[in-house]
């Protein structure tokens, strides 16, 4: 086993190197001593501190900062098709967007754009629902109907996410891990394997691109609008 000297929190996955929630490297451990007393008084963070001892339901944005934590990268396109998945899970529509907006998505614009058409697309397409996996598809895009593959897929998907929140994946990783890549082996595909092993090599060029792209066109948006009244008000000046 494997232990964080900071947060207190032992790891049963021995091929883990580094904490999940303070990306310090872990020491080797023989025992899991991670019980209630010790979270008690060594708080490991706001959000993962309210996820093991308080158990409340968590915001969208906690849950999208605590799935970032645990896969490493908060790029917008991997929060994004978090939000796009968390969305397909129940019967109905827990939220009008596929992704709540909030003040800082004034610095992502395009993805705005994003967030609103897929939206409507999404409402369009995943019309059914499968009371076996609890996600909404769509019978156009599955090709006429909800394969088999794709229900297994889904239920791996929700029971990870689960295990992420409830803190439960301290002690459940490496069994997991294990399923996944007996999945893999068989030829199958396996949620979790497909999460930790995507790329992502141009997302963080892309999100700072994002960044520029909006920032830039706030500030010309401001210029454009503002500009004629300044200069309105220096000729009053001098006249
Ligand atoms: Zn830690
Ligand atoms: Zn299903």
């Amino acid at each position: 086993m494997k232990k964080c000297s900071r947060c207190k929190v032992v790891f049963h996955n021995e091929e883990r190197q580094r904490c999940l929630y303070c990306d310090a490297f872990l020491n080797d451990v023989d025992e899991d001593d991670t019980d209630e007393d010790i979270l008690q008084h060594q708080p490991v963070g706001n959000i993962i501190e309210k996820v093991l001892k308080e158990k409340r339901a968590l915001s969208h944005e906690s849950m999208q900062y605590l799935i970032g934590c645990y896969f490493h990268t908060r790029t917008f396109n991997f929060l994004y098709s978090f939000s796009r998945n968390e969305f397909k899970m129940g019967k109905d529509y827990r939220r009008p967007l596929v992704q709540p907006l909030s003040i800082s998505s004034v610095l992502t614009l395009p993805w705005i754009v994003v967030i609103l058409v897929d939206s409507l697309i999404f409402r369009i397409f995943y019309s059914s629902y499968c009371p076996e996996c609890q996600w909404k598809y769509s019978l156009i895009l599955s090709g006429g109907a909800h394969k088999r593959e794709d229900c297994e897929y889904h239920k791996e998907y929700m029971n990870l996410i689960k295990e992420i929140l409830s803190g439960r994946i301290l002690k459940t990783e490496k069994a997991l891990w294990d399923a996944a890549s007996e999945k893999v082996k068989a030829g199958q595909r396996s949620a979790y394997y497909d999460l930790c092993l995507r790329e992502n090599k141009y997302e963080g060029a892309l999100d700072v691109a994002c960044i520029w792209f909006s920032c830039g066109f706030l500030m010309y948006v401001i210029v454009v609008f503002t500009f004629p009244i300044m200069l309105k008000g220096v000729l009053l000046l001098q006249l």
